[in-house]
């Protein structure tokens, strides 16, 4: 495997780093289009917590912003981010991530103008959108073709597991094949894809895990990132857990995980992430995570 930062230094000779925006997208999952409630892990927020937003948290009140919000939005990221990082002065490094909720779910001429914002901006060097797989059009993935060509685009989409029955029953809306069809259709267009895989689903073996891992290798999606789930306060999820608890993975097995994930991940797959972030207010489980330079010492010692 290849972690992100190790691509990004080799490719741009520096780090890069995500400003994380919530541009007021909804989700097909969450308004009735599909569903109503969402995937049953998904916070408030449509797993974007930090992303920075300009809009009220209340759902209902969500609108997508205007193309000219955006590089506000970014300056606002970046000073958020200046507080912990210094990037080098004067130069394009940063990655703009739509994160929040689906964000390809919109009218295509809407999703030009908000990318043309984020990728002509002078300080943005990556284009990153978190995305469905059941949203993602022909019609988009020429839109974003003809924005690769301006800079590099990734398409990041939420399997989460292949197990269809597991999926079914948090949610997702959608079936593996979906997601198949859409990076087959994304990689023949030449646009990097990055699939977002949970581990530690309720139900969920071990080996299911690494049959989620093996299955994104065999699409070849060209990244891939690996979130430990976090159960989230005022999730269905977390109500579910009160009632009926299930079992939470524990920082040994989540390493041995790791430690086999790190066997079958081919050196050239690029590794967005091997653990994830919950907010500290909102996590009840598992409450290891929250020691993250342990963690993070750990998993280190596995991949190096
Ligand atoms: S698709 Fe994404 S935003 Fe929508 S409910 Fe599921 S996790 Fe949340």
């Amino acid at each position: 495997m290849q972690t992100l930062n190790k691509y990004l230094k080799n490719e741009y000779g520096r780090k890069l780093y995500k400003l994380a925006l919530d541009a007021g997208f909804s989700c097909p999952n969450r308004d009735g289009f599909i569903s109503y409630g969402g995937c049953s892990f998904c916070s408030e927020a449509g797993s974007g917590d930090f992303a920075e937003s300009n809009l009220s948290a209340n759902e209902t009140s969500r609108s997508i912003v205007s193309s000219t919000d955006i590089p506000d939005m970014i300056e606002n990221a970046k000073t958020r981010l200046s507080k912990k990082f210094r990037p080098t002065e004067g130069e394009a490094n940063y990655i703009a991530y739509f994160q929040s909720f689906t964000n390809t779910y919109a009218p295509v001429d809407k999703l030009r103008e908000l990318y043309e914002a984020a990728i002509n901006h002078p300080d943005i060097a990556i284009l990153s959108i978190a995305t469905r797989p059941d949203c993602v059009s022909d019609e988009v993935i020429s839109l974003i073709k003809e924005l690769n060509k301006i800079k590099p685009v990734w398409i990041e989409l939420g399997l989460q597991t292949i197990r269809d029955d597991i999926a079914s029953s948090f949610n997702r809306g959608y079936k593996t094949e979906t997601y198949d069809d859409a990076v087959r259709r994304l990689n023949k267009a030449g646009i990097k894809v990055i699939t977002h895989v949970i581990l530690g689903l309720p139900n969920e073996s071990e080996e299911d895990m690494l049959l989620t891992i093996k299955h994104v290798i065999d699409m070849k999606s060209w990244g891939i990132k690996l979130q430990l789930l976090h159960l989230l306060k005022g999730t269905r999820m977390a109500k579910e857990y009160e009632e009926n608890p299930f079992h939470i993975l524990t920082f040994d097995e989540y390493l041995n995980l790791i430690s086999k994930a790190n066997e079958i991940i081919p050196d050239d797959m690029v590794v967005h992430r091997l653990t994830g972030d919950g907010p500290r207010s909102l996590l009840i489980e598992p409450k290891w995570s929250t020691d993250k330079k342990r963690v993070l010492n750990a998993i280190n010692k596995i991949i190096n």
